[in-house]
């Protein structure tokens, strides 16, 4: 099924409708019912929580605990002081839908976790291969592709306050095709930049605002940290490309936000909120 994802003349086996239904039944309870068997258990090697567990291990080959879909939310929260077994987890997209494409209800291949908002509030009942339109479209592999490389963030100071904009820069025509897939299925174009929409207050409690030495000495430090823990904590992705596209805007512009970043500043050096905090 994954050559479906890349492939624009790849297409499903059509399946009469009668068979769908029942296919789609049956595929069903099997997702539903038949994971904790031990004989599933036995002939997969794992159950579904050591294949979570192993797929959202911290260090590579695990993927960590930042869906990788969005690299905005955490796949689920850990507990201190809970077996590993007994942690929750990430629900599991089916990339093509279950109802949509049953044959592929089951299959690992088209089980992916990723995070709640992702799955429940982006996604929904977006299909990967057609758009809107019901025209045929191709997507990232998930398992063997990504958008690193492919986006960047700007910050445009032609607006009343400095905002963040996303910028994708694909080479082929075809990566241009999969982004646009994924940021249309997923929305992560508006999630980022929405995150950033206080931009003064996203530096402000990050970045070192006395002078403009410690600011720009403070972007490049924080730069390389969110860089390296990119799949440790959410958004350190996307701040570490915010940082990037800091270093290189001209001492002007970088000073222009330095201010805005102190003002963000309460008397006493903290961060000022609206929460009442
Ligand atoms: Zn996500």
């Amino acid at each position: 099924m994954r050559q479906l994802f890349t492939d624009p003349i790849a297409a499903t086996q059509e399946i009469p409708e009668a068979v769908n239904v029942e296919l789609k039944n049956l595929t069903t309870h099997l997702f539903k019912n038949s994971s904790t068997l031990t004989g599933i258990t036995q002939a997969c090697g794992e159950t579904v929580k050591d294949h979570y567990n192993r797929y959202s291990a911290i260090h590579p080959p695990g993927n960590g605990n930042v869906c990788g879909i969005c690299a905005t939310e955490q796949l689920a929260q850990r507990r201190s002081g809970v077996a590993a077994n007994d942690q929750w987890r990430a629900p599991y997209d089916h990339l093509l839908a279950k109802e949509k494409y049953p044959q592929f209800g089951i299959d690992p291949d088209n089980l992916l976790p990723i995070c709640n908002t992702c799955n429940s509030k982006a996604k929904l009942a977006k299909d990967l291969l057609h758009n809107l339109a019901g025209q045929r479209r191709i997507c990232f592999d998930p398992w063997t592709e990504n958008f690193q490389g492919q986006v960047n963030l700007q910050i445009d100071f032609q607006d009343i306050s400095p905002i963040v904009t996303w910028v994708m820069s694909p080479q082929p025509l075809t990566n241009q095709s999969k982004l646009t897939t994924w940021d249309e299925v997923y929305r992560v174009k508006e999630r980022v930049e929405g995150e950033f929409l206080s931009l003064e207050v996203k530096l402000a409690e990050d970045l070192d605002c006395r002078d403009l030495a410690a600011f720009k000495h403070s972007i490049a430090a924080k730069a390389h940290a969110r860089k390296q823990f990119e799949r440790r904590t959410p958004f350190n992705y996307w701040r570490h490309l915010l940082y990037e596209s800091l270093l290189r805007l001209a001492d002007t512009d970088l000073e222009q936000l330095r201010i805005l970043c102190h003002a963000a500043l309460d008397p006493n050096g903290h961060a000022a909120t609206t929460y009442g905090i």
